[in-house]
């Protein structure tokens, strides 16, 4: 496994953008999984490791794309009723196993080849049939409901590119073009823990003055979005030493190390310490809300991310920052999130040179726009605002004010999921 030098993450400066640690990250990180093969039953959210040549033409061969009738598009009169003898039938599969003819057509069902010499198929709801003849209207345009071969993929061209995250779609353009197996990164190891005092297991009593640990369950499920393989590693206490330890063995066997909690500057966040005894951290100011900070480091050459401790921020920082990041360590080229335009339906008001990222849920406006309406409360723990919301409305830096009709850029869930 490929380790990082403890200075990767260094950085001293003030306020960091969300795209200037995104490129830090691009600039210092590369992948560190080992390259599998895989049949493509499994390749599901797998990161392709190499590009992939089409080693055929997708249609291989010409085809109908319709039911109907094969003809020869210049004997079809322009501007009256054309009537040819039906000469053959050819299906899926199947061949005519001759050329097509002047003067004739053909029966030809969708997905049959194309006979060599037709060029144009008649749909069978645009013409009639009359015994053994077809009456065929004017108006049909030359090449009409013809596949080409090669006409979906070329063969000896580029259909997939290194770092691509495999979808049912890239599958199934694999599939088309006769590949059974791929190679694919291997699934980057990811141990997950939770730090607090406070902090307890779900499904046990709750103790006074303590809470449930949340983050851990949401961050298991952004983890899994990502197709890496998720090691939980419990909660830790509010305890220097066993964090260390915990820190150390970990290291051992993971890609990387995320954490929740005990990374800002309370007496009781240990968890900077630990990972600064073990090896370096570096703690990224980022200029937006929720979130900061964030603490990026490593132990023992592995990659350590330390989130925040608020469920909110947990999330919003794991999708803006840790989830390009472990991208990048899995072999992905992450796509820069896609935002929309949106129209505001609440005021807003924000101090400048931060970021915002406001919780809220779409809706059509009477007018057919697309609405976005904030939550009511947005503080960075309440979690129950990112069930309410379909994403987040981006408020940049310069902003200070948003009133109701303004456009805003809107970054739905399903963008960094
Ligand atoms: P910290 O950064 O450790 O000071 O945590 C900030 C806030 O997040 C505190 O109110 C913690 O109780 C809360 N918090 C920390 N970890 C979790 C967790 N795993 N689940 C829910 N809340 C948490
Ligand atoms: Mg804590």
């Amino acid at each position: 496994m490929a380790q990082l030098s403890d200075d990767c993450f260094a950085f001293g400066g003030p306020l960091l953008t969300i795209e200037a640690a995104r490129d830090r990250l691009e600039r210092t990180l590369s992948p560190v999984t080992p390259v599998d093969s895989v049949p493509l039953a499994e390749g599901l959210g797998r990161v392709l490791a190499a590009d992939i040549a089409a080693p055929i033409d997708v249609p291989p061969h010409p085809n109908a794309a319709v039911d109907g009738y094969a003809v020869v598009f210049d004997d079809l009169a322009a501007d009256a009723e054309t009537v040819l003898p039906v000469g053959g039938h050819v299906a899926a599969g199947a061949a005519l196993g001759r050329t097509g003819r002047r003067g004739e057509t053909v029966r030809i069902l969708t997905g049959a080849p194309m006979p060599a010499g037709f060029d144009t198929v008649v749909m069978q709801e645009d013409c009639r049939r009359d015994g053994d003849h077809v009456v065929i209207p004017p108006g049909l345009r030359r090449g009409a409901n013809h596949r080409a071969a090669g006409e979906d993929v070329a063969r000896d061209s580029t259909i997939l590119s290194a770092g691509c995250r495999l979808r049912p779609q890239e599958l199934g353009l694999l599939a088309s073009v006769g590949i059974d197996r791929v190679a694919v990164r291997a699934r980057l190891r990811v141990a997950l823990f939770s730090t607090g005092d406070e902090v307890r297991e779900p499904g046990t009593a709750l103790a006074s003055n303590c809470i449930y640990d949340a983050n851990r369950t949401s961050l298991t499920g952004l983890l899994q979005g990502l197709g890496v393989a998720v090691t939980d590693l419990g909660i830790l206490p509010d305890d220097p030493a066993r964090i260390r330890s915990a820190l150390a063995e970990a290291a051992a066997g993971q890609d990387l190390l995320l954490t929740s909690g005990g990374v800002s500057t309370g007496d009781e966040d240990h968890v900077k310490t630990a990972v600064e005894a073990l090896g370096a951290l570096h703690v990224w100011r980022l200029a937006i809300k929720p979130g900061r900070p964030v603490a990026l480091g490593t132990v023992a050459g592995v990659p350590f991310v330390g989130l925040p401790g608020n469920p909110v921020a947990v999330m919003v920082t794991f999708m803006l920052l840790a989830r390009p990041l472990i991208l990048r360590l899995a072999g992905a080229a992450p796509r820069e999130p896609q935002r929309f335009p949106v129209i505001a339906d609440f005021d807003y008001r924000k101090k400048p040179e931060r970021r915002e990222f406001v919780r809220a849920r779409l809706a059509a406006g009477a007018d057919g726009s697309v609405r976005a309406r904030k939550f009511p409360r947005d503080g960075a723990g309440i979690l129950s605002s990112m069930v309410e919301a379909d994403g987040l409305v981006e408020l940049p830096e310069l902003v200070t004010e948003v009133a109701p009709g303004a456009t805003v850029r809107f970054l739905p869930f399903s963008e960094v999921l």
